[in-house]
């Protein structure tokens, strides 16, 4: 299969120029051309570039289009049962996130729902979360486990992320996050919860391979600094790369550990320090900012104005969950990033792409338009590139090109 996307009114590459990822001040360059052509080969990109000609291909006329790279989300919990409107009014009240959790709402009230749940019922949830994400423009995912919060239903989480991967989207990274929260039944012997994860789920799942990474919820009420350490180094001896939730409700000194782990991303950031601003500027993890949450809770965004001029690698992420975030829409992300957490139109656009892309250990393939990676890009009627996130409630995608294939949507 040969196509060729012809004359691009605006084709924005986001092109890290062989890096995995852009930091800092690289973030403001999204690699803007006009009048370009993108030609494409078994999904591969093969040129990008003007006046290109490419043999029994299938031309594109995009003279009146932007192109930009597909995006990626890096950071989903897209596999539920179940809803929490009721929670969202209870806080929209006078209830925090933390009470509701030590009552036995929060991520507990989906972990109920979605144990009772079959496998079949969970992917097709999911199938259908994910077909409405790709129409908006995202090409590859993230996809956590986290409701199941035993052996079985964990299991039962994360195969059924694996089927969802070439059957609905090809481009899956799972993550194994049975340290989500500590189960009921384990409240009073949380030692023996870890050990479940780190003896038996852990070398269960790399011998199965089921995921990619493990996370946990590193904070107040949820897991401490030490039992994080613990999971993510045995993690780590399985050869399971690593993120962690870190820095939402409280400075915890997540982020320090994140990097000394050499952790692939570390998500929220919402209280990071000074110090670890500093830590991180100076790693290779990429920070994943998730600014629906801090709109959902109300909370203190994650200050991703200040972690950029510091030269910190910022993606965003979605965080669709039933709790803190029903969005499920990278152009929403990309306008609550610019509005609440202070970022460029062109720093978020680069945070939703090859920073996202590298975010989940995909960079090397997809995440923007350059030679040699996979064909995933956004065909768009608009003026200019940041009409997306100023005008995110209307979808300007015409089409979305996925392994150099143009989607059909039905
Ligand atoms: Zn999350």
């Amino acid at each position: 299969m040969k196509l060729l996307l012809r004359n691009a009114k605006q084709l924005v590459t986001c092109s890290s120029a062989g890096q995995p990822f852009k930091r800092g001040k690289e973030m403001s360059e999204v690699g803007e051309l006009h009048g370009a052509d993108v030609s494409i080969e078994d999904g591969i990109i093969k040129e990008v570039g003007r006046n290109l000609s490419l043999a029994n291909c299938d031309v594109v006329d995009v003279s009146d289009k932007i192109v930009i790279p597909g995006f990626v989300d890096p950071h989903t919990h897209v596999i539920f049962d179940g809803s929490r409107e009721k929670e969202f009014a209870m806080r929209a009240g006078s209830k925090s996130y933390s009470e509701i959790a030590a009552n036995g709402g929060g991520i507990l009230d989906t972990v109920r729902a979605t144990r009772v749940a079959q496998k079949s019922t969970l992917r097709h949830l999911a199938a259908t979360r994910i077909e409405k994400m790709l129409r908006w423009g995202t090409t590859a995912i993230e996809i956590k486990s986290g409701y199941g919060l035993d052996f079985k239903n964990e299991v039962k989480l994360l195969e059924a992320a694996i089927e969802l991967k070439d059957e609905v989207i090809p481009d899956v990274a799972v993550t194994f996050l049975g340290a989500h929260t500590v189960p009921p039944e384990y409240m009073d012997n949380r030692a023996e919860y870890l050990k479940i994860v780190t003896d038996e789920l852990i070398p269960y799942i790399v011998e199965r391979e089921i995921a990619n990474f493990c996370d946990v919820f590193c904070d107040n009420g949820f897991f401490s600094l030490e039992e994080t350490k613990y999971i993510l180094t045995s993690a780590a001896s399985y050869g399971l790369r690593l993120k962690l939730h870190a820095d939402e409700l409280t400075s915890s000194g997540a982020v320090m550990l994140a990097t000394e782990l050499n952790a692939v991303s570390v998500d929220h950031l919402e209280n990071i320090s000074p110090d670890e601003t500093e830590a991180l500027s100076a790693s290779n993890t990429i920070g994943v900012v998730l600014p629906a949450v801090a709109a959902y809770l109300r909370s203190k965004p994650a200050p991703a104005r200040e972690l950029i001029d510091k030269g910190c690698a910022i993606a965003i992420g979605s965080d669709f969950n039933p709790g803190t975030s029903m969005v499920d829409n990278m152009q929403t992300v990309m306008w609550l990033a610019i509005s609440m957490n202070g970022m460029t139109v062109e720093e978020a656009l680069n945070s939703a792409t090859i920073n996202a892309a590298a975010a989940i250990a995909m960079s090397d393939r997809i995440g923007s338009i350059e030679v040699g990676k996979r064909a995933d890009m956004l065909i768009i009627d608009a003026p200019d590139y940041s009409y997306l996130p100023y005008h995110f409630t209307e979808n300007r995608i015409t089409n979305v090109v996925k392994n150099g294939t143009i989607l059909e949507f039905h």
